[in-house]
């Protein structure tokens, strides 16, 4: 090929990966930054609040790892509650995936933990920064004095609450009441600190660090909301047809003067979204549901005396203009909405039934290998057997054992007023089974221990719990 046939070509650099910009979000003010403010204070109230709340003599509620116990005020959960664990869980995970049929990411705009210790820390942003054009300002300043005072006493407010943020989960797992003078004496555990300390960092890198980048790029509950969204579920969005053609216009122009919809172009919209999008693009996985565009747009309708809700709670069946705003709440009752409600309502009314009339007495039934079947001083064939005891509940308990299943069967070694089993814990008896040999021949013979058990204050309120186990015949 000559020279002059060759195809002309300008280098071009095209970068594979932009470091992200640092999104400085303007702060909203309205209906709906009045309300994450109060679910930020209800929601961390309960977090801060609730390690320190007493009940009787313990921490009301302690989720007690190491000695596999979960204190829930009165309810005590074992390591072999774990149907009960799971089956909450499971009811926390449906119970989402409903309200997000419902009402889109409520859960992402005002409750999730990432959205609250974001604005917290944007709360610290701006009380020491000001404002986002003086943050932004400030970023581009070269250091100097001021700078750095400014930025030292911002380190220092996010290192307390992450520090603090991380002392409380850890005092959801340890008492807290002991943990934190433990921290200042120097006599914390390790477990408890290392907790503490990861908790902590979490909460500095992904609350001021990452920020909307955990939501963008971590978060799977982002990615497959959208799947549980229907054509009536409550969506944050721009009404393009009534803002469209956009455009700046004076406050007082009439619409006949610049033939406009209602959006001036302002981009408060976009100046106050924390995950830096533009909502009039539509629907986007980027949008947490915030609502901070909303009370921008609102304000600006305001100003230019335009009804507010160009941004608004709508659903797509609105926009398509299928129905109006005011028929929203009767889409409520759309089949798949009655379907996730019965459901839920059935799974949580059972597993209340269950955690409240389950049993409060844990039984283990064991054979003792090493003594086998023996004939015992008065003749009798005696087969001894090792019997746990587990107290579910937080209240002293008596147990009473019995034993059916063989002719003449009788059972000896237990303590004469039963035994009793402290609140939370375990006890280990050993018993001896006997009967006439006659009556128990070679072979393996099926038994029946009841176990007998009450509060040891209230001896009239007895349950009974019954375990299988097998008698050996010579
Ligand atoms: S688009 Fe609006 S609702 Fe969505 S994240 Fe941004 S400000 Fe919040
Ligand atoms: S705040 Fe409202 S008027 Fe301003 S750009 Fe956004 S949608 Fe348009």
């Amino acid at each position: 090929m000559s020279e002059t046939n060759k195809p002309q070509s300008k280098e071009q650099v095209v970068h594979l990966y932009k470091k992200a910009e640092r999104i400085h979000p303007k702060k909203a003010d309205g209906k709906y930054a009045n309300i994450r403010i109060f679910m930020i204070i209800a929601t961390q109230l309960f977090f801060y609040g609730m390690p320190w709340l007493m009940w009787d003599d313990r921490q009301a509620v302690w989720f007690d790892l190491m000695g596999r116990h979960f204190y829930i005020f009165g309810l005590v959960l074992m390591a072999n509650d774990l149907l009960l664990l799971t089956g909450l869980m499971m009811i926390s995970a449906f119970g989402l995936f409903w309200w997000t049929t419902i009402a889109g990411r409520l859960w992402c705009g005002y409750s999730c933990p990432q959205t609250v210790y974001t604005e917290i820390m944007l709360w610290i942003d701006h009380l020491v920064e000001g404002d986002r054009n003086k943050r932004l300002k400030l970023d581009k300043e070269p250091w100097n004095a001021r700078k750095i005072r400014i930025k030292l006493t911002k380190y220092l407010l996010i290192f307390v609450v992450a520090a603090w943020t991380g002392i409380t989960f850890a005092g959801w797992f340890t008492p807290i009441r002991q943990f934190v003078p433990d921290i200042f004496q120097g006599t914390a555990g390790n477990v408890a600190l290392g907790t503490a300390f990861v908790y902590g960092l979490v909460t500095w890198l992904f609350g001021h660090i990452m920020r909307e980048q955990v939501c963008l790029h971590m978060c799977p509950y982002a990615r497959f909301q959208s799947a549980m969204f229907d054509h009536d579920t409550l969506i944050i969005s721009y009404d393009a047809a009534r803002g469209e053609p956009r455009g700046a216009r004076k406050k007082n122009a009439k619409p006949e003067d610049k033939p406009l919809g209602d959006c001036i172009n302002c981009m408060a919209c976009v100046q106050v979204c924390p995950t830096g999008i533009d909502i009039r693009d539509g629907l986007q996985y980027q949008c947490i549901g915030c609502a901070a565009c909303i009370d921008a747009c609102n304000e600006i309708m305001d100003k230019m005396n335009y009804p507010r809700g160009l941004i608004r709670y709508t659903t797509e069946g609105v926009l398509n203009k299928d129905y109006t705003d005011t028929d929203i709440k009767k889409r409520l009752a759309r089949p798949k909405v009655m379907i996730y409600t019965t459901a839920l309502v059935l799974a949580a009314v059972g597993l209340f039934a269950f955690a409240f009339t389950r049993d409060t007495l844990n039984v283990d039934v064991m054979k003792d290998r090493a003594v086998m079947a023996r004939t015992n001083k008065q003749g009798l064939l005696e087969n001894t057997y090792r019997l746990r005891f587990t107290n579910a509940s937080e209240h002293p308990q008596r147990v009473k054992v019995s034993v059916s299943g063989l002719k003449d069967i009788r059972l000896t070694g237990q303590p004469e007023n039963g035994t009793l089993v402290q609140g939370g814990g375990s006890e280990m008896i050993t018993v001896q089974v006997a009967t006439q040999p006659e009556y128990a021949r070679k072979g393996s013979h099926p038994i029946e221990f009841t176990f007998t058990y009450f509060p040891d204050k209230a001896p009239n309120e007895t349950r009974e719990l019954k375990e299988k186990a097998s008698f050996i015949g010579e």
